[in-house]
């Protein structure tokens, strides 16, 4: 064996996202086809750090590629932020012959991996898990394109309310860093604008929208907002605009968690279980410290340091076709 990696440790970390089933069954299964145990670690770095670790076999991902959330549980873990508790994690893998693993989950968790990695020298391999789009070096994170889905589900039906009543709705989608939610969401929805934390400091997005005389043709309106703590998401931007404008009739719609929710979709899927095969293939190729991504349909690999310090930059051109197509 050239590679040296006889078995590998996964774990899911950080906000779960859909999708992530696919990739620990990609994963899974395409380290034993190549020879190599695998080893789950439940609740993120938390298991690693008490030791919740199972051996798994080929069945313990069967029937697992539909559903959402993550069989191996995600955790936030205060303790791996210390030294102390990334010698009790290093302690652990040693005692569980673990030469190397893939972690799946978002820019939190590779903070943690590529410390950890340099501290003690072991191969991981990251997997972009998360709703938010933020992660640079990937055209898309796994979860993402079924969280934008059913946000416009959701969007589409307070469309109908909306409509009847003649209201401006504010509704807000996660994305406190990143408006690829937001964004993407508004276009595929019909929405009136969106609101994002791109923009937040260079203008006052909410002027803006009242003086571009957004939907003079009809007296309802949707505008999709990030969440976040400099505009106060949606019930910020309402508060506002009952203040400024109480012309309009304005009402919010916090999306919360059901965008984390639900059957992976079909795109989310494939890219899962291409990058998790992608994962093994890195590590016996010798690569270490990677983050897998998908650009142009191709895979690639984007060293941890890159994915986590770049910023991903969001197309703002798609502003300017949302407010063309919004008159
Ligand atoms: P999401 O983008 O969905 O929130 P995430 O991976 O960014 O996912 P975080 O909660 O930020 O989620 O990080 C997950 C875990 O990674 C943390 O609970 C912690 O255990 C570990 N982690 C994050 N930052 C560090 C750090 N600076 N040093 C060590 N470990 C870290």
């Amino acid at each position: 064996m050239v590679h040296g990696i006889r078995c590998i440790g996964l774990l899911t970390s950080g906000g779960d996202a859909p999708g992530m089933n696919a990739a620990i069954r990609s994963v899974t299964r395409a380290a034993i086809f190549n020879n190599i145990r695998v080893k789950a670690i439940y609740r993120g770095y938390k298991g690693l750090i008490t030791g919740e670790i199972k051996e798994f076999q080929t069945q313990n991902v069967s029937n697992i590629i539909q559903q959402g959330g993550t069989i191996l549980k995600s955790a936030r873990c205060a303790e791996f932020r210390t030294p102390e508790g990334r010698q009790l994690a290093y302690e652990n893998l040693v005692r569980e012959e673990i030469d190397a693993l893939v972690v799946i989950g978002g820019d939190g968790t590779f903070t943690g991996a590529r410390l950890f990695s340099q501290e003690y020298n072991v191969p991981i391999v990251g997997l972009p898990g998360t709703i938010d789009n933020d992660l640079f070096g990937t055209d898309s994170t796994i979860g993402y394109d079924t969280a934008l889905n059913t946000i416009i589900d959701a969007v589409d039906k307070i469309r109908d309310t909306a409509s009847s009543h003649e209201r401006l709705f504010f509704i807000e989608v996660m994305g406190r860093d990143a408006g690829f939610l937001a964004l993407n969401s508004a276009l595929a929805s019909g929405a009136e604008a969106a609101i994002i934390p791109e923009r937040e400091t260079k203008v006052d997005q909410l002027e803006e929208l009242i003086r571009n005389g957004f939907r003079k043709s009809k007296n309802s309106s949707i505008v999709i907002v990030s969440e976040s703590e400099v505009t106060g998401g949606a019930n910020g931007l309402a508060e506002r605009m009952r203040r400024e404008h109480p012309e309009y009739d304005v009402r919010v719609s916090i999306l919360g968690h059901i965008q984390r929710g639900g059957s992976p979709t079909a795109y989310d899927r494939i890219i899962a279980s291409r990058m998790g095969v992608a994962a093994i293939d890195a590590l016996m190729d010798g690569l270490r410290n990677i983050m897998i991504g998908i650009v142009n349909n191709e895979i690639v690999h984007v060293p941890l340091a890159k994915a986590i310090k770049d910023d991903k930059p969001v197309n703002e051109q798609l502003l300017g076709v949302l407010q063309i197509l919004s008159i």
